[in-house]
């Protein structure tokens, strides 16, 4: 089975899309994403027209401010706190990566938490792994999602997952451990990683490597969640996980693109959402 996020991405949008319409109307105001990218960094600038553009669709306001890539910290930093003050806008985001310049910690923690959609902020992090009320990064949350759509059951399986950046990987890894999977966490030092995979349930990758994941590390009828984006030299976009092979011997996997990628936004506008009703109703 080919888990299609983009159809599961479309159908959620649509459901946020009617609630956004009717809390505009109960509330008087609609939710407001701010998005904020620093330099035209090809990649970074077609994600953040996708996030605009999915924000628009839900009835969404917010702007997209584009900075340049000579901006200094304090500059920036300074954009921030201006819109962290706006009334209008409930959630905010930094696109990533930041040019050398800028220390990417010090513009996260500016953010102010109760509009961190991105769910990066320390305050976020620690409250996730402390099971306190928190902002969960959007990825994560897709592929949680994604599982939950799939009707992949949980509880007891032997989830893997490859990659343990604070974004993806350790955020994914504590979600899989709430829904009592037994986790792996592996990364580049990790012995035979083959053996490690071979034996998943599940097995979500997040790496950056095309065809990392080859048919003989998988196990039969596993679940395969490919978090990867790679470009090829002709242009094409790839995943972490060699699909022709891997596909035969799973019971589930995720296209690149039309995974987890459109899901990710699809949590964006979810997140903002919340945002917005918590501040609607302090
Ligand atoms: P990072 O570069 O922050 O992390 C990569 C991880 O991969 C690290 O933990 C690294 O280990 C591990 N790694 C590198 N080489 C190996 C190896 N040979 N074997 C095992 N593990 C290895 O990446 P991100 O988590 O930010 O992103 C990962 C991928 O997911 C990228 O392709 C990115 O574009 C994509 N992505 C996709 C999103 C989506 O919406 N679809 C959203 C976010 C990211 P170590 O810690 O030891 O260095």
């Amino acid at each position: 089975m080919i888990i299609d996020g983009k159809q599961i991405a479309q159908q959620r949008k649509e459901e946020l899309r009617k609630q956004v319409a009717g809390y505009t109307k109960q509330y008087g105001r609609a939710p407001g994403l701010d998005v904020i990218i620093v330099g035209e960094n090809p990649a970074s600038m077609s994600y953040v027209r996708s996030k605009r553009k999915a924000a628009a669709y839900c009835g969404i306001g917010g702007e997209l401010i584009q900075l340049p890539e000579t901006i200094s910290q304090d500059e920036l930093l300074g954009v921030i706190r201006a819109c962290n003050k706006k009334e209008d806008v409930d959630g905010l985001l930094v696109q990533l990566p930041l040019p050398e310049q800028i220390d990417v910690q010090t513009v996260l923690e500016a953010i102010d938490p109760a509009k961190d959609v991105d769910g990066f902020h320390p305050s976020n992090v620690a409250a996730l792994w402390l099971n306190d009320p928190a902002v969960v990064p959007c990825t994560p949350l897709g592929i949680m999602a994604l599982l939950e759509e799939s009707q992949t059951s949980l509880e007891g399986k032997h989830a893997v997952v490859v990659g343990r950046s604070n974004i993806v990987g350790k955020p994914i890894a504590k979600l899989l451990l709430d829904k009592n999977c037994t986790v792996t966490l592996a990364h580049s030092r990790t012995a035979d990683l083959g053996a490690i995979c071979s034996k998943a349930d599940i097995l979500v990758v997040a790496v950056g490597k095309p065809k990392m994941i080859t048919g003989e590390m998988v196990k039969q009828g596993a679940t395969i969640i490919d978090v990867g984006i790679n470009r090829t030299k002709d242009g094409r976009l790839v995943g972490d996980v060699d699909f022709d092979a891997v596909a035969p011997v799973a019971g589930a996997i995720t296209p690149v693109p039309g995974g987890v990628g459109p899901m990710t936004i699809t949590m964006l506008m979810q997140n903002t959402i919340a945002c917005y009703l918590k501040r609607i109703n302090k």
